[in-house]
């Protein structure tokens, strides 16, 4: 059975311990300057946003059918069964068209390093497979964050709004979103509040992939060629940083827009 995540921001204390279990999981750093940070980047994967004494977690929404590995030509990113969206570093070849495709603005790129890679949330997927729940889930201490079955996650979610209408604005975020999402989350306050889009369809995203692709008949073998460009200059960076090692220290490539803030 899928599972998923659920966050519950009314029961979030904003305690951050999220945020560090996130980072000691996939080997990120985590320091005082770090958990200040309200964004998502390469090295924070999940962040929790504070307004106003309201709180809201932003991560991958692991989504059900991931607009990220529809438009990925070389299926670096891939939808489990489980519910996870996996990423595989050696298939990249750095076109970042899952960027430009996501709707939550979630990768991120390691702009600054001679072999940079896509970086997001992967739903603890190793965790995930092997049975257990997702390290910010089983940090929380309030439960504000959850593991479980998705269709189990949604029933609960459901009896949350029904038992306690005043405490929540009545929708379930992930429930319909880009054809239903593997976190989902629910708020006493909008969702766009935190940058949550409200405007996004119930149709998956890859629909619409499909059909601009189709109608473009031209655009497989020119994109062939272009992201064989793309692929090459990526692995040649890699062989020249394997080759200049002990100059690495001195090599910086420029940040460039990672399109916006969160
Ligand atoms: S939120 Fe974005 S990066 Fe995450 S699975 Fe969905 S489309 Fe992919
Ligand atoms: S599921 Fe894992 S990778 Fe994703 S935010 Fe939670 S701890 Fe981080
Ligand atoms: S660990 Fe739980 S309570 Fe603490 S900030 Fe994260 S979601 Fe909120």
């Amino acid at each position: 059975m899928s599972k998923a995540i659920l966050y519950d921001a009314t029961l979030c204390i904003n305690c951050k311990q999220c945020e560090a279990a996130c980072a000691e999981k996939n080997h990120l750093g985590y320091s005082d300057p770090v958990a200040a940070e309200d964004r998502q980047s390469e090295h924070k994967f999940t962040v929790v946003l504070n307004k106003n004494e309201k709180y809201m977690r932003r991560l991958c929404m692991n989504c059900g059918d991931p607009a990220c590995a529809s438009v990925c030509p070389v299926a670096a990113l891939k939808k489990t069964a489980e519910g996870p969206v996996t990423y595989d570093a050696g298939r990249c070849m750095g076109c970042r068209y899952c960027m430009v495709a996501c709707p939550f603005n979630v990768p991120k790129y390691e702009w600054s390093k001679l072999a940079p890679r896509v970086r997001k949330c992967d739903m603890c997927s190793d965790r995930v497979l092997a049975g257990e729940p997702t390290a910010c889930a089983g940090i929380c201490p309030t439960g504000a964050t959850k593991f479980g079955d998705r269709d189990e996650l949604i029933t609960e979610a459901q009896k949350r709004l029904h038992d306690n209408p005043t405490n929540y604005v009545n929708h379930i975020y992930g429930l319909n979103e880009v054809g239903g999402t593997s976190v989902l989350l629910l708020s006493s306050v909008g969702f766009d509040e935190f940058g949550y889009r409200p405007d996004l369809t119930r149709d998956p995203l890859p629909l619409f992939t499909y059909r601009v692709l189709s109608r473009i008949p031209d655009f497989i073998p020119l994109g062939g060629m272009v992201l064989g460009g793309v692929w090459w200059i990526t692995h040649r960076r890699e062989e020249v940083a394997a080759a200049e090692e002990p100059a690495k220290q001195n090599v910086f490539y420029p940040r460039s827009d990672d399109r916006g803030p969160k």
